[in-house]
């Protein structure tokens, strides 16, 4: 059985559903970058009292093309990361053309980071795990080329996989990756994947 590094609905198998509530077993509180309010002060009550219950932070990030100007969602951002140090909770994180804002931001967090949602440019996938970070692939990022052609040589050690709001299921998802990778583990490795992640 594959892992899910990042869905928005329970399946029921081993997946961390992202969720601005208390869901599943592995949740991710969300504070998602489209969703901070252009007014934003402080993170609500509510979301600091469930955090210690969290099995990580996120998604939270930053997005250029949606959402409330870069600034106002940097300062959510470093409120949550604040929590998630605290706290020792991964952070799962959505980058929308803002890596260097967040390995900025990162660069000196003790905490594990998940890039989610990993699309394309092998030289950005090579940047994000040269930082330390794990990245999970979008559904059939593999199909490119050129991003076939990097995963084939690497040992998914801090690749994983996901469905996000697809509602795809992570076994058909990871078996297709499997074949066209021909990496016949693959399943096992996308949950080695996810536990490395949430190890504390
Ligand atoms: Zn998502």
């Amino acid at each position: 059985m594959a892992a899910n590094c990042h869905t928005h609905c329970c399946q029921g198998g081993a997946e961390l559903v992202s969720a601005v509530h208390i869901v599943a077993p592995l949740t991710s509180l969300e504070f998602h970058p489209w969703h901070v309010p252009a007014d934003f002060r402080q993170l609500p009550a509510e979301y600091l009292e469930l955090a210690p219950r969290a099995a990580a932070l996120g998604e939270c990030g930053l997005d250029r093309l949606r959402g409330a100007t870069l600034p106002i969602q940097m300062r959510a951002f470093e409120c949550v990361v604040e929590v998630a140090e605290k706290l020792h909770k991964p952070l799962v994180i959505h980058s929308v053309r803002c890596d260097s804002e967040i390995g900025a931001l990162l660069k000196h967090v003790s905490c594990k980071v998940l890039i989610h949602g990993f699309s394309h440019a092998p030289r950005r996938l090579d940047a994000l795990l040269e930082q330390g970070f794990f990245v999970s692939l979008a559904p059939y990022a593999w199909q490119k080329k050129e991003v076939a052609e990097y995963l084939k040589k690497n040992d998914f050690s801090r690749i994983g996989f996901e469905t996000d709001d697809t509602g795809l299921a992570i076994d058909s998802l990871v078996g297709a990756a499997a074949r066209e990778l021909e990496i016949p583990d693959l399943d096992a490795r996308s949950v080695a994947v996810l536990e490395a992640f949430l190890a504390k």
